[in-house]
């Protein structure tokens, strides 16, 4: 099963994924590669694969990527090769990618759920993008305009979920993975017996 979560900076979308994984131990946060540095505290391996943009650039000619996308001028992109292996060990897989990602995954038919964060209103986001440190290289108003551009991209998504409070976000996304965990084709691949009844 695979589940595609994104949201606009600020949206508060890193905490509810954590919190999401501590509630689904079967779900493990897809790996990407990305060519931007890690940042304090951050490994290897273990938060994004860092590669040179040379070597991001050769995958991508390869058709190493289910995805990639240009995110605040670095690359980010995932795996074909790494989500396949997670999934021959029978692990699901929970996606942190922009809308851009999310669209190209979902064009080349991978299967899975999407659902985009949203703030209950606009000026919860600006404000939070407003108290931000100055950590982010852009300017507010770029961080202003990336965030109503992935906005924009609602349509795209099957749900939407209001980030009233992280506690309700993750309830609600919680409810979502159980209703996946029970939809025809994935019900069906645990029960061969009922495919094959004759
Ligand atoms: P950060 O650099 O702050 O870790 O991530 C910046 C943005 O890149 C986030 O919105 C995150 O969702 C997105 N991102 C991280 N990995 C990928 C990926 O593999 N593909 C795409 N399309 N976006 C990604």
């Amino acid at each position: 099963m695979r589940i595609f979560i994104s949201g606009p900076s600020g949206v508060g979308k890193s905490t509810i994924i954590a919190e999401v994984l501590k509630h689904n131990p079967d779900f493990i946060l897809s790996i990407s590669y990305t060519t931007r540095l890690p940042r304090p505290g951050e490994r290897d391996g273990r938060d994004y694969f860092f590669v040179p943009r040379e070597t991001f650039e050769e995958m991508r000619a390869h058709g190493a990527f289910l995805e990639w996308a240009e995110v605040h001028a670095h690359l980010y992109g995932t795996s074909l090769e790494w989500v396949d292996s997670r999934e021959r060990e029978g692990l699901n897989v929970l996606f942190d990618i922009d809308v851009q990602g999310v669209s190209q995954a979902l064009a080349k038919g991978s299967p899975g759920r999407s659902v985009l964060i949203v703030p209950p209103r606009w000026e919860d986001l600006s404000r939070r993008l407003e108290n931000r440190g100055t950590e982010a290289p852009e300017s507010l108003s770029l961080r202003l305009e990336n965030a109503k551009q992935e906005l924009l991209q609602w349509p795209l998504f099957d749900y939407l979920v209001i980030n009233e409070t992280v506690a309700h976000a993750t309830h609600t996304i919680n409810a979502i993975i159980h209703a996946c965990r029970n939809e025809r084709d994935e019900t069906i691949r645990r029960l061969p017996w009922l495919s094959g009844i004759a």
